[in-house]
């Protein structure tokens, strides 16, 4: 098999186990924010009766079924296959990113695929739970912080060199730089300004962020991104339907975050060229 071909089987790989991510995000979406059980497995929402294994390939089961259940006919929803088919490709274009020829297959990109796809899981689910909740849950959160920092120590033991190398001691400085930022700004919106808006949970959210992306300039830029995509969206459903009022943060952060992992060194060369001098002014700040 020539190197290319073993690329392809290792990416093939990549893809169908980040499908198979997304079909338990499934489970964990809906059950997590109720407090239920992760097991048994899945059941139909209508009649109850337990999916059967072969009715619960990812993307496919769905398509094959035309999004009914084969029991009661109840429609199943499309979330299903558009949550397993998100966490699928995030999964594929993490191999992509983290492991990009046949050269890098080894254990130390094979961990950095491992760490980052699996943030990216972590960000579908905030982003699917805050947009329908409104909340962000621990475990997607500040549980997820001590698992980052162990994940970016282990790429680290590995020897990983390559795109996003953090060292651990980045990872914790993240975490306490990206939690600390955000606590000083919830403090001031609640004290100061005498609004809601801001939930601790956010506070919890930008921990994790940070010890994934290391505080500069992972963490600012992806915030960065974040908080103009959330301008946006939010200036254009004022405009659309004249609703003022606070959007939840976890998606626009998230989507920044994923951003960074997956094209950050490019988006900052092409999009952000004068970042430079605000990393070099941050970094300045930071070591006083
Ligand atoms: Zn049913």
């Amino acid at each position: 098999m020539s190197g290319e071909a073993v690329w392809w089987v290792f990416a093939a790989f990549s893809l169908v186990w980040g499908l198979v991510i997304g079909s338990f995000l499934n489970v964990v979406i809906l059950r997590m924010p109720e407090d239920r059980s992760l097991i048994p497995g899945s059941a139909c929402p209508s009649c109850r009766t337990p999916v059967a294994p072969y009715d619960n390939v990812p993307v496919l089961s769905w398509l094959a079924l035309r999004g009914r259940c084969r029991h009661c006919g109840a429609p199943i929803s499309p979330q299903y296959p558009l949550i397993e088919a998100l966490t699928g490709s995030l999964a594929f274009l993490a191999f992509v990113r983290f492991v990009p020829s046949v050269f890098e297959i080894d254990p130390a990109h094979g961990a950095a695929w491992l760490v980052y796809s699996s943030f990216l899981s972590i960000l579908v689910v905030v982003s699917y739970v805050d947009l329908r909740h409104h909340i962000i849950l621990d475990e997607t959160s500040i549980y997820a912080v001590i698992p980052a920092i162990l994940g970016v120590a282990g790429m680290n033991a590995l020897g990983y060199t390559g795109w996003l190398d953090l060292g651990w001691r980045e990872s914790v400085l993240g975490a306490l730089l990206g939690g600390g930022a955000m606590a000083a700004v919830y403090f001031a919106v609640r004290f100061v300004l005498r609004t809601e808006g801001l939930g601790w949970g956010d506070v919890k959210l930008m921990a994790m962020m940070g010890a994934f992306l290391g505080p500069i300039p992972g963490l600012f830029l992806a915030v960065l991104m974040g908080s103009v995509l959330g301008s946006v969206v939010g200036l254009l459903k004022m405009v659309l339907t004249g609703q003022r009022g606070m959007l939840p943060m976890g998606p626009p952060l998230a989507v920044g975050a994923a951003l960074y992992v997956l094209y950050g060194d490019l988006i900052r060369a092409r999009v952000f060229p004068g970042i430079g001098a605000w990393e070099e002014l941050m970094i300045w700040l930071l070591s006083g």
